[in-house]
């Protein structure tokens, strides 16, 4: 989602594929077969979301992140997305 006269972006990310690293996260695990496939997969997956919102913001872009876990929250997404793009 993009909203260009404002200048902000807000990715929605899922918690396997871009290694949500929130303790609480229910979706995010560490894959335990596989690992010498899977973990510098999910790095490479996880720089380069860090490289893509930093150069966005050095840009001037305001960036949000959703992540797949916290769609099961759909209130406390509202505010956030509120005061993000009222912000
Ligand atoms: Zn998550």
């Amino acid at each position: 989602m993009v909203f260009g006269p404002r200048r902000k972006v807000i990715f929605v990310h899922g918690c396997f594929w871009h290694s949500h690293d929130d303790p609480a996260c229910p979706v995010a695990h560490k894959p335990r077969s596989n690992v010498d496939y899977w973990l510098p997969k999910l790095e490479r997956t996880k720089k380069r979301d860090q490289e893509n919102i930093k150069a966005l913001e050095s840009e001037g872009w305001s960036v949000m992140e959703i992540w797949e876990c916290e769609l099961k929250e759909l209130d406390s997404i509202e505010e956030r997305l509120c005061s993000f793009l009222d912000g």
